[in-house]
């Protein structure tokens, strides 16, 4: 865990969130923030800082994306959703703790802005 990490302190419970899956590996939880009627936050664990620092021969990206499964399909989803990594400044990544952003719920515009 890293200590001032936001991320780490919802998973690690210290700061409330509306979680919506666990499993070993995986926390979800609403985005305080969100801009769908489903926004979903599906994150690692373990603390990792970003896309680039995730290791890609581990298990976590594809546990990643089975939670984004799941969770999509339990919201019913079947009309589309969105899946978005933010990565970095130009991104506009405000927390350095990789997360999925799961939209859906309306038609989303493409490009996003
Ligand atoms: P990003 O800008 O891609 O790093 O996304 C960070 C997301 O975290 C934003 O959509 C925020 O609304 C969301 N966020 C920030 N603080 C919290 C919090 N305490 N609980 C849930 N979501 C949060
Ligand atoms: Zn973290």
């Amino acid at each position: 865990m890293a200590d001032q990490c936001l991320f780490c302190r919802i998973v690690a419970g210290e700061i409330p969130s509306t979680r919506v899956f666990e499993s070993a590996d995986i926390l979800a939880f609403a985005d305080i923030n969100p801009q769908a009627p489903t926004h979903v936050l599906v994150v690692p664990r373990a603390h990792v800082a970003g896309i680039l620092e995730l290791d890609a021969a581990s298990s976590t990206w594809n546990a990643l994306i089975a939670a984004a499964q799941h969770i999509a399909t339990d919201r019913g989803l079947t009309n589309g959703f969105r899946v978005v990594v933010n990565q970095g400044e130009d991104a506009g990544q405000s927390v350095a703790h990789l997360h999925l952003h799961l939209l859906g719920g309306r038609t989303l515009a493409w490009p996003p802005g």
